[in-house]
């Protein structure tokens, strides 16, 4: 059934955080981050002590029962702020916290579940490579196993979180390439083993967890460090492009919506001070045009994220819809941010205004997590259209 209207619990949880994003999270500090590049560890630690991690993991591990239309609602709201905060609380509540749920094996859950949910940890993703975009499975890093370890060998790209992570989620192949997707594994690294070299990269945006290249040069890991635990060795494309794709899809959806939410509220505020030809511009008729279209595409948006979000809540099947909500809503959030921009005009345009840095971070979300051609290669292959 889609869901119009918020529940009672996630308009509580979504309030709870919007007082959080105003006490915490305040505007200037927002900036500061963004343009130091910097993570508030503080600020997640504070978002930890307000329960919302645990909103991924199940009861007996120590969350509140998995909960994904009130972590889209946190991730919308954190990032009306700030992508600093709101992508490590991807990196701990849903790369952790649902990777471990979906994939992890009984060991690692009851170790790590309930850090995720009471400690915040969090995981980065080692997917990309340098020769490695959308075709994820033609991963060069390998794993070879001796005894009871793994050597592990190559690079990874574009990590995000890799510095202040607790593991990296690594893909890596594990057997002989003779099929693309078979012979692969997932494995939990923590990013201070031997043999680990850090890069930064310096990207336009996305700041605060941080965008780092990974090599990895000989690193011994057991053999406990597949997700899944060993049984699940070779076994990594299963567990990559399972129910946790189809969230991906919607957190960065959700990512988007915040984004686009800040600035539309920022535009639509700033057309009622800016004066010209002794008027409001807000009075203007195209002004008024521009802001009517951006509040309906933002609507538009906002309802497909949040059905798809109840479909994977109702643990129904989803691919379609959530490829659709991952394709609309970044390229349209991308749409309003730009509109938004333009009704700003030179004040959208200066690091003085915080419309300078959604521009910046609303550019990647059409490409991070499948970018929006793959998206519509998912659609219409899941639909079977015949190729
Ligand atoms: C700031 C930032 C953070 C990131 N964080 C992470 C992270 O934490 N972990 C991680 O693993 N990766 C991360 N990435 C990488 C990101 O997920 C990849 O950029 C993305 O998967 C696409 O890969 P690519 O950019 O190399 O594009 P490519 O795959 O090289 O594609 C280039 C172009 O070709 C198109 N294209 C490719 N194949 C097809 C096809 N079959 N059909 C139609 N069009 C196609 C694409 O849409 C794109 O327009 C990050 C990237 C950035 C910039």
């Amino acid at each position: 059934m889609m869901q119009l209207h918020e529940s009672e619990h996630v308009a509580m949880m979504r309030e709870s955080v919007a007082r959080f994003v105003k006490k915490e999270m305040p505007r200037e500090l927002a900036k500061e981050w963004d343009a130091r590049n910097y993570f508030p560890r503080d600020v997640h630690n504070k978002l930890v002590e307000l329960g919302v991690m645990g909103l991924t993991v199940a009861e007996e591990y120590g969350g509140s029962g998995r909960d994904i239309t009130a972590t889209v609602a946190v991730i919308e709201e954190l990032c009306t702020r700030s992508l600093s905060v709101g992508g490590g609380y991807i990196n701990s509540a849903c790369y952790a916290g649902l990777n471990l749920s979906e994939v992890g094996s009984e060991q690692q859950k009851r170790e790590l579940l309930p850090k995720v949910a009471n400690e915040g940890i969090i995981f980065a993703y080692g997917i990309s490579e340098p020769d490695v975009g959308a075709d994820v499975a033609s991963v060069k890093s390998v794993a070879t196993r001796v005894g009871d370890n793994l050597i592990v060998r190559g690079e990874k790209r574009f990590c995000s979180g890799a510095a202040i992570c607790d593991y990296i989620y690594t893909l890596v192949r594990t057997g002989p390439t003779e099929n693309h997707y078979k012979n692969l594994s997932l494995l939990l690294i923590p990013p201070n083993t031997p043999g680990i070299r850090l890069s930064p990269q310096d990207t336009m945006g996305l700041k605060g967890v941080g965008t780092y290249d990974v090599s990895f040069e000989d690193v011994v890991v057991p053999i406990n460090s597949v997700m899944g635990g060993e049984s699940c060795l070779n076994n990594g494309w299963t567990q990559l492009v399972g129910p946790g794709l189809d969230i991906e899809k919607i957190e960065i959806a959700a990512m988007a919506l915040g984004i686009a939410r800040a600035a539309v509220e920022d535009a639509w505020e700033y057309s009622q001070q800016r004066v010209q030809f002794g008027k409001q511009i807000c009075t203007i008729q195209s002004i008024r045009h521009m802001l009517a279209e951006v509040k309906t595409k933002f609507e538009a948006c906002r309802l497909m994220t949040y059905n798809a979000a109840s479909l994977l809540d109702q643990h129904k099947p989803a691919s379609v819809e959530t490829s659709m909500a991952k394709l609309f809503v970044c390229d349209t959030a991308r749409e309003i941010v730009i509109t938004c921009q333009q009704i700003m005009g030179a004040y959208g345009y200066v690091k003085d205004f915080d419309m300078e840095r959604y521009m910046r971070d609303i550019l990647i979300m059409p490409i991070l997590g499948g970018s929006s051609a793959i998206q519509k290669n998912n659609i219409v292959n899941r639909l079977q259209l015949p190729r």
